[in-house]
């Protein structure tokens, strides 16, 4: 998968896309991260890329033509225009689903807002998906984006050693994870649940299970509901 990322801080990106398993799976050629700097698809020779918003809000806003720049060109250079999406507070919350769907298609281009955002009129022209990290808002789109490359390349074939190992992680089924535990079996005076040391597959699954179902419940009510709904109609 090939992602282009189009920012005014595209030296934000090196360090954690760079290291970990996101890294290795750059090293290897199976995710390609090309990072753009935004400024110089400027039609200004100062590289200006913002202006004040109309109707008098406060700060300022992204103008659509150095975007729009960049896209074309990308557009230009890959024979066409991958999915597009920006990310922002107002978008639609990303999820394990989302993200997953994401990682299926050959390219995906990010535009990392900053100020106040982007001309409402790229993100119509372009047909710019919105997708929000969470209900909170940040400086600049730098970091979701960073998020959302995490999240899809870990679903990429071979990025993983084993796709059981995010089928089995925190909301894959709609679940969160069961704890876990490793080595001491007791520490400081707190054992490890004696069933995971019991090597009985069917009884360690039956815990894990009941255990995610107790971890939902307590932590998000709104997951438990809808896994218990989805559940009672399969
Ligand atoms: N004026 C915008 C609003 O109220 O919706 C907020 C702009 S925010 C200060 C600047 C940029 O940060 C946004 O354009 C977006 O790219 C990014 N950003 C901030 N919070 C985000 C979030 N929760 N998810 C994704 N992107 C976010």
């Amino acid at each position: 998968m090939r992602i282009d990322i189009f920012t005014l801080f595209p030296e934000l990106f090196a360090p954690a896309l760079g290291s970990s398993i996101v890294g290795r799976a750059r090293r290897r050629g199976l995710l390609q991260v090309c990072c753009h700097q935004l400024r110089d698809f400027s039609p200004d020779r100062r590289g200006r890329v913002d202006d004040r918003v109309f109707g008098g809000g406060k700060g300022m806003l992204l103008m659509a033509e150095p975007f729009a720049r960049g896209l074309d060109a990308l557009a230009g250079h890959l024979g066409a225009l991958p999915h597009v999406i920006y990310l922002s507070p107002r978008g639609r919350v990303l999820n394990q689903a989302r993200a997953r769907d994401l990682a299926a298609l050959p390219g995906l281009v990010l535009l990392c807002g900053h100020y106040e955002g982007v001309d409402q009129r790229l993100l119509d022209e372009y047909g710019a998906e919105e997708l929000s990290i969470g209900d909170y808002v940040l400086t600049g789109g730098e970091l979701p984006a960073m998020i959302l490359t995490d999240a899809v390349s870990r679903m990429l074939p071979g990025v993983l050693s084993d796709e059981s190992c995010f089928q089995e992680e925190s909301h894959f089924s709609g679940l969160l994870e069961h704890p876990q535990y490793t080595r001491p079996e007791v520490w400081r005076g707190r054992a490890a649940p004696p069933v995971l040391l019991s090597g009985h597959h069917e009884r360690i699954a039956a815990w894990k299970k009941q255990e995610a179902l107790a971890v939902t419940r307590q932590n998000r009510p709104d997951l438990f509901v809808k896994f218990a709904g989805e559940d009672s109609r399969s």
